[in-house]
């Protein structure tokens, strides 16, 4: 079939087309977010169903009902979309599925664009499911035709954790046949009704399915053992392979486990391999999963070596792993001779220098914080943030971001801190993906209870910080499909906000005169500040200093933040601007003036 150059998200989403995939959902959220986005792309040439829901939870529901319909199911997103999604997975471990059901889960070790580090293989031993751990594309790929095959013959949800190294990484893949799954249809049946007698038998069967997949995965392709010395490494995903160039690079000649499996860990295996080891170094990022397999193990058959790992201290418990990292440890551990430095290792170039992450020039998400800055100047207010790309309003100069938590949150959290304390303004920033994913509900507790929040929808038209994938405000579907839009003004009213304005944040003043209608409201109000996402079109306009004019007071570098400026003898701005016009807004003298519209 030949290779292909993709990434590692592309190879999940090829596996699952292979494995005969009938319907996949997602939420996006990275590193996850290109699985759906290919499926989408490829939607055309097979015969599958795609969609991004509203939340993780509803996705991990829609492809749970496709699996008891006999369909082969994947679902997607990332760690902290678990989260979201847990309570389904939990209940479908025990309720099973007819066909397949894939949870694909990206991890995200550093973390790169996550709240938390959490590490799904914990969650995989708490829900009792197998999980495959990837270490490489190609891996990503056969790991997922593996998941799917043994999803449908255990009749159980299968996770597949790959981390962001993973997902982004680019590999020659090589394509295999399309095997099409037919679903039966969904067969009545009182096994999908989870009463406790149903759940207590199903609870003692998960932990039979457990030890006959330990022996499974012993037995099995995907934990391979390579012999070598009496120094031992097991290293789990990526590490593994940071791990075989560490010790290339060191000349050593370890015997090494790769884990492919870390739930059920395949017991049997790890036996073998500590029968020929007198030490043993852990791999792994984030929590010490095999590393604690591993140490129960050791005294159940008698292991006297040391174990290495996180908990004796050895290697890190946070962030990402990286072969400098573990070669430095094994050297040190090993008492071994600093490694010469690589062929060509002298070219590599310097260090990047850190650029914090802003909103973009030209973001109508700076004007928007700036004009509620500004209309509720003198309110002692708070600013609930929310997740998106406008958490990075919390950054100075704007400084309009006191609490972020996880989606949703800064609603419902903003309604707490205003019952204790009344009479204090709370304005919640959501943005309009958000909004639909897990904002509804506190907007109608907010009506509900009568906390009045001052709800600010920063309403861009596009689900922005994972890459622009639709949402039900956007009129078409994740294969381009037009649907009706889902208008979010219509559903605040329906929640039953009464007090509502709708207003570009690009007009400054219009603005921050609505704030300060707001503030004066005593019961829930929102502010539906509708402006689109620069990434989504073309800029047609600049905007230039006029030196003459410009007085140097600085006001505009000072109070906006736009990455566009920047400073010589006076305040200039950069090829980057994207022609918003909000710093013209605020220049007293009137310096910054329009060019270039096309
Ligand atoms: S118009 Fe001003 S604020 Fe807008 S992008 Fe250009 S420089 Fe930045
Ligand atoms: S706000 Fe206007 S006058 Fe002040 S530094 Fe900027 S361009 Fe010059």
């Amino acid at each position: 079939m030949g290779k292909k150059l993709l990434m590692g998200n592309e190879a999940i989403a090829r596996g699952a087309v292979e494995a005969g995939l009938n319907l996949a959902t997602a939420y996006p959220g990275t590193p996850s977010s290109e699985i759906i986005g290919t499926l989408a792309e490829w939607s055309g040439d097979f015969d599958y169903y795609v969609e991004w829901s509203v939340n993780e939870k509803v996705a991990m529901e829609v492809a749970g009902g496709a699996a008891y319909a006999g369909g082969r199911a994947l679902v997607a997103m990332k760690q902290v979309g678990l989260n979201v999604a847990s309570d389904p997975l939990m209940s479908l471990a025990y309720i099973g599925v007819q066909g397949a059901l894939v949870v694909v889960v990206a991890d995200d070790p550093g973390p790169h664009s996550s709240q938390t580090e959490q590490d799904t293989r914990v969650f995989a031993k708490f829900a009792k499911l197998p999980v495959f751990d990837p270490s490489s594309p190609e891996e990503a790929l056969a790991m997922t035709k593996a998941a799917f095959e043994l999803s449908h013959r255990y009749q159980l949800p299968v996770l597949l954790r790959p981390t962001t190294r993973v997902c982004h990484a680019t590999s020659g893949i090589e394509f295999g046949p399309r095997i099409p799954n037919v679903p039966e249809g969904f067969v009545k049946d009182p096994k999908w009704v989870i009463f406790p007698r149903l759940s207590y038998q199903q609870h003692q069967l998960l932990e039979e399915t457990r030890l006959r997949l330990e022996r499974e995965f012993s037995d099995g392709p995907w934990n391979p053992l390579t012999p070598g010395d009496r120094i031992g490494i097991v290293a789990g995903g990526v590490s593994y392979l940071y791990a075989r160039e560490a010790v290339a690079r060191l000349g050593l000649n370890p015997t090494m486990l790769k884990v492919g499996t870390p739930h059920p860990l395949p017991t049997a295996k790890l036996e073998q391999f500590l029968s020929r080891v007198d030490r043993v170094f852990v791999l792994e990022e984030l929590d010490p999963v095999l590393e604690e397999g591993i140490i129960a193990l050791a005294g159940q058959v008698g292991f006297k070596g040391p174990i290495y790992g996180k908990r004796s201290g050895h290697f890190p418990w946070a962030g990402e792993y990286s072969a400098d990292r573990i070669q430095s440890v094994l050297a040190r551990t090993l008492e071994l001779a600093p490694a010469a430095p690589e062929p060509g290792a002298q070219d590599v170039p310097p260090e990047l220098p850190v650029r914090p992450p802003v909103l973009c020039a030209g973001c109508p998400h700076r004007a928007s914080f700036y004009a509620v800055k500004r209309g509720s100047r003198g309110s002692n207010a708070i600013y609930t943030g929310d997740i998106g790309c406008y958490t990075l309003g919390n950054a100075p100069p704007l400084s309009m971001v006191d609490t972020c938590l996880c989606m949703g949150a800064g609603l419902t959290v903003g309604q707490g801190l205003l019952r204790m304390e009344p009479g204090r303004p709370v304005f919640a920033f959501i943005g309009d993906s958000t909004f639909f994913h897990t904002g509804i509900p506190g907007i109608l507790n907010a009506v509900y209870n009568q906390h009045p929040i001052k709800l600010v929808l920063l309403d861009n038209s596009t689900t922005a910080m994972t890459g622009h994938q639709p949402h039900p405000g956007m009129g078409r579907t994740a294969c381009g499909g037009a649907v009706p839009q889902v208008d979010p003004v219509a559903v605040l009213r329906a929640c039953g906000v009464e007090w509502l304005e709708v207003l570009d944040p690009l007009d400054l003043p219009a603005t921050e005169a609505a704030v300060r209608r707001a503030l004066e409201y005593p019961g829930v109000v929102a502010l539906v500040l509708k402006s689109p996402c620069v990434a989504t079109f073309k800029a047609t306009r600049r905007y230039r200093i006029d030196s003459a004019a410009c007085s140097n007071c600085g006001r505009c570098l000072r109070e906006l933040g736009c990455p566009a400026f920047y400073r010589e003898e006076k305040p200039q701005i950069g090829p980057s601007c994207y022609g918003c016009g909000l710093c013209s807004q605020i220049c007293p003298k009137g310096a910054i003036g329009e060019v270039g519209r096309s």
